[in-house]
């Protein structure tokens, strides 16, 4: 059975049609990158996905059950980073994991200090800037055990070399946690790079105008033998 089954949704803001009649679906295992123009509709799907906002019309099936208007059984992190004020960036990367009783602050800290964030680890959001806060938003994701992963534009706000390193890192994660990941993008390398299928949206109102199963076989592999290697 398909890990997520999204079929025929369609949805509004008032009376402007934003998607119409999206279905596709998600394999276990898969990454699959959802690409289309600004203002085409990727978040508003995502948010659909993820149970913030009810599709007016179709289905979302995890697993085979309705998932519709339901936000938790899939980990999802918004183009906007939202973090707990109160909590310290430790805490609010650990959050997933507690609530699964499942602690793993080893990871954490690693994690943070690969991100550039090592000296964070006590400080709270005010205290970080728009890309460090997506970077704290993305960790939190990655390390909760939900199996199904909603990236939006995780990397957006990040210079080059950051980027980079947060692919590689989001590509080992996967490989080592056979997660599946949607994810959102609107750089035509990136998903290239880390997805085994595209799914590209139309204009609003957007249709998927085209899915493309990425043909070739990626450096990835062999790229992430040498970061190990690099870090051991
Ligand atoms: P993308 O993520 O592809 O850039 P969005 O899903 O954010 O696109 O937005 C798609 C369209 O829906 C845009 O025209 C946007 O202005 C509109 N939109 C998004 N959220 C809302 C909302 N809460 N209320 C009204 N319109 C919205
Ligand atoms: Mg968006």
């Amino acid at each position: 059975m398909e890990h997520l089954n999204v079929s025929q949704i369609s949805h509004s803001f008032g009376d402007q049609p934003v998607l119409k009649d999206i279905s596709f679906s998600l394999d276990h295992g898969e990454f699959v990158s959802v690409l289309g123009p600004s203002g085409s509709g990727k978040s508003t799907l995502f948010s659909l996905v993820g149970g913030l906002l009810q599709p007016h019309s179709g289905d979302i099936l995890l697993e085979g059950e309705s998932i519709v208007g339901k936000s938790g059984s899939i980990s999802y992190t918004p183009q906007t980073p939202s973090l707990f004020p109160w909590r310290t960036i430790l805490g609010n990367v650990l959050l997933g994991q507690e609530i699964s009783g499942e602690k793993n602050s080893e990871k954490a800290l690693e994690m943070l200090e690969r991100a550039g964030l090592s000296s964070y680890e006590h400080a709270y959001p005010h205290e970080l800037s728009g890309g460090m806060k997506q970077r704290v938003s993305f960790i939190r994701s990655v390390l909760s055990p939900q199996s199904l992963i909603l990236l939006d534009e995780p990397f957006s706000a990040l210079d080059e070399f950051t980027r980079t390193d947060m692919q590689k890192w989001l590509l080992s994660m996967w490989e080592e946690h056979q997660r599946s990941i949607l994810f959102v993008t609107h750089n035509i390398e990136e998903a290239l790079f880390l997805s085994d299928r595209i799914i590209i949206l139309s204009p609003r109102p957007a249709t998927v105008q085209k899915e493309i199963r990425v043909p070739f076989s990626r450096p990835r592999d062999e790229e992430l033998l040498l970061t190990e290697d690099f870090l051991e």
